[in-house]
């Protein structure tokens, strides 16, 4: 865990210092879906703090695993005040990076910091009506499908800003930003150009001031491409098996 925590942080260095932009001012979520419990308990104990889920059920899950270790880390703390603590979040943010099902939102609001995955003006409505209704307010990104390729999930290119649009006058939503990813090949240069797009309409968005100053996040880049993420602008990155392995085969 450590050594690939490390390694992570040296290619983000070595591509920050490519593209001369600052290793710091580039975020790692660490997407736990292959990981195990244990290997996301070591990495908050490291002090990270910001994880990641693609599927509500998972996530739910892993929130309440953690919450219990956390809670009993403290209490531990608590009892032998030289025990330490040390480096140990006060509290870990999930995002919620996968597929969202309307029928799910309810249950996902309160369990997470970040909706990564916004990709239509319907999800935007339910996630508003529900934060309106619990009296909250909602931090969402766009999810763009750049190269508006057929299969996959997000906004087509050319919807986003009008999409951006419309969520800026819900007042129980907040834009925070794009994500979008990559296509699902072996070549990480396969994902410049629609992390390039996303970049652009980033950009858009952030000169006709929609959403305001806190329209900054730029979600793109996973294991395989978070090189080309970074030098297209990426300030997040979200993160699987370059932290936890790879995934065990079917
Ligand atoms: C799994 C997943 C990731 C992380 O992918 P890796 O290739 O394991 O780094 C990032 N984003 C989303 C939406 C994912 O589902």
């Amino acid at each position: 865990m450590k050594d690939a925590y490390r390694r992570l942080q040296d290619r983000i260095q070595a591509s920050a210092d490519k593209a001369g932009r600052r290793a710091g001012d580039v975020q790692t979520i660490a997407v736990t879906k292959y990981a195990s419990p244990d290997q996301i308990r070591t990495l908050v104990e490291m002090g990270h703090a910001e994880l990641g889920e693609s599927k509500v059920q998972q996530l739910s899950q892993r929130v309440a695993m953690l919450e219990e270790f956390l809670g009993r880390k403290k209490t531990l703390a608590g009892a032998a005040p030289k025990s330490s603590v040390d480096g140990l979040p006060e509290k870990v943010r999930w995002h919620m990076v996968g597929h969202l099902q309307r029928n799910k939102v309810k249950q996902i609001i309160p369990l997470v910091g970040l909706i990564h995955s916004v990709d239509s003006l319907r999800l935007a409505e339910e996630i508003h009506n529900y934060a309106a209704r619990i009296d909250t307010v909602v931090d969402i990104l766009i999810q763009v499908n750049a190269t508006s390729e057929p299969n996959k999930t997000g906004v087509a290119g050319p919807a986003v800003i009008h999409l951006a649009d419309q969520i800026d006058t819900m007042m129980h939503l907040r834009l925070r930003g794009l994500m979008t990813m990559g296509p699902n090949t072996d070549n990480p240069e396969d994902a410049r150009p629609g992390f390039a797009r996303t970049a652009e309409i980033f950009s858009e968005i952030r000169k006709d001031k929609i959403g305001g100053p806190e329209c900054n996040v730029l979600s793109m880049g996973m294991s395989s491409d978070l090189e080309v993420a970074i030098e297209e602008g990426a300030n997040v990155l979200r993160i699987g098996r370059a932290l936890f392995g790879d995934p065990p085969q079917e």
